[in-house]
């Protein structure tokens, strides 16, 4: 009996904990294949085994196409390939409030490098493996969460979106974010957001994140022959340097303003003076003002040395409204109920959460598992609070979607 669950939900609760093992064995199978690097054929055998559960609970599912990124945009983009689709998975009684939870299938690491599978330390409290944390514990306990909602009775409205280039930034899965995100908060009950990112590093709730824009800055100059008509030339890496010196000014980070800039290119020979020269960037925000100043300022620069810029605010600033906070403490009283203590945070991070937000629909996106070493090869999963986290995020959909969240 744990206090403050109802019965339904404390029901919930042990078939979740029965599906320990299975939970465990299914996350050993996704962290085994290799997402990273847009790895096609282990992203389409990992949707297709998530997605193919969601059908079996009742979910139609479809496949959206992604669209192209910016075609200036450093390293986000496959020239050859068509852009990755995002899986859709519907289950729509029509009965009250949706739940849409946010999910994503890419991985930072290499494909092909030593870090592969999930390693289950001697104590079995903690795993690493490429993705554990960030994100495949995530997918697989809304799995988990939905089959034993399902398995108890409980009917609930949800979708579950799998897109899979998160990690360079939803360029090409943005549009069917926003769309669903939409759909979601304009249903007459309403809705709410999930995304299956990994808590903060001290298993807290964050509430609060920045906002990301990518950029790019571009020079042209004359070219000339170093020895014979310097003076005829004129360096686009001297205008690229003048103009990075001022756009790297714009940061105060105290106040949520960061301009980060590289890599750099420019000139392909000592003896020449470059006639081409551009740097990419990232931006960092608090507010929409304040992006919009600073693409302004980013602009501006360029234009007077003689250059252009172009920006693609790729994840918006997402605040923690009145609504966030009232969903915060509605998850956080559940966490507490099972035994897990839930401090809120606010990053400079950013993730598919920021464009639900956006998008108009209240949103958490920090209740997928707990863990560490994100990004590294270290990368780490408390495997003893998986049922824990995995309940969590049950009996918050069950709130969420009956009125109480
Ligand atoms: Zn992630």
């Amino acid at each position: 009996m744990t206090r403050g669950l109802s019965d339904r939900e404390q029901r919930v609760c042990s078939a979740i904990a029965r599906r320990e093992q299975a939970v465990i064995d299914d996350l050993a199978l996704h962290v085994a294949l290799p997402t990273g690097g847009g790895n096609r054929a282990a992203i389409d055998e990992s949707r297709e085994r998530l997605t193919s559960r969601t059908r079996a609970l009742g979910a139609t599912v479809d496949l959206r196409p992604g669209q192209s990124p910016p075609s200036w945009l450093h390293g986000a983009a496959h020239p050859h390939l068509p852009p990755l689709p995002v899986a859709v998975c519907r289950r729509d009684r029509g009965l009250g409030p949706a739940v849409l939870l946010a999910g994503h299938l890419d991985t930072v690491h290499d494909p092909l490098g030593p870090f592969q599978r999930l390693v289950i330390d001697g104590s079995r409290s903690r795993a690493t493996g490429p993705g554990c944390v960030d994100m495949k514990g995530g997918l697989v306990i809304a799995l988990a969460a939905l089959e034993a909602l399902e398995e108890c009775g409980v009917a609930l409205d949800w979708t579950m979106l799998l897109n899979a280039d998160e990690e360079t930034g939803s360029f090409q899965s943005s549009a069917v974010i926003l769309h669903e995100s939409q759909a979601v908060a304009q249903r007459p009950m309403g809705g709410v957001g999930i995304a299956l990112e990994p808590a903060s590093s001290d298993g807290g709730l964050v509430t609060q994140r920045s906002g990301s824009g990518q950029f790019v800055l571009v020079f042209t100059g004359i070219a000339a022959h170093v020895g014979r008509d310097f003076s005829r030339g004129v360096s686009a890496v001297n205008r690229l340097a003048e103009a990075v010196l001022r756009c790297a000014e714009l940061s105060r980070p105290e106040d949520g303003a960061i301009v980060n800039i590289g890599p750099i290119q420019g000139g392909h020979a000592t003896n020449v003076v470059p006639d081409h020269a551009q740097a990419w960037g990232n931006v960092r925000f608090s507010t929409t003002q304040q992006c919009q100043a600073l693409c302004a300022s980013l602009d501006l620069i360029a234009r007077s040395v003689g250059g252009t810029c172009h920006v693609a605010v790729g994840r918006p600033a997402k605040p923690c409204t009145p609504d966030v906070e009232r969903f915060a403490l509605s998850v956080r009283t559940v966490s507490e109920a099972l035994g897990l203590p839930l401090p809120f945070a606010s990053t400079g991070g950013v993730c598919d959460g920021n464009l639900m937000q956006a998008a108009g629909l209240v949103t958490l996106d920090t209740l997928g598992v707990r863990g560490g070493g994100l990004h590294t090869t270290g990368e780490w999963i408390e495997l003893d609070t998986l049922v824990r986290r995995c309940q969590l995020l049950a009996v918050s959909m069950m709130r969420a979607a009956t009125g109480q969240a």
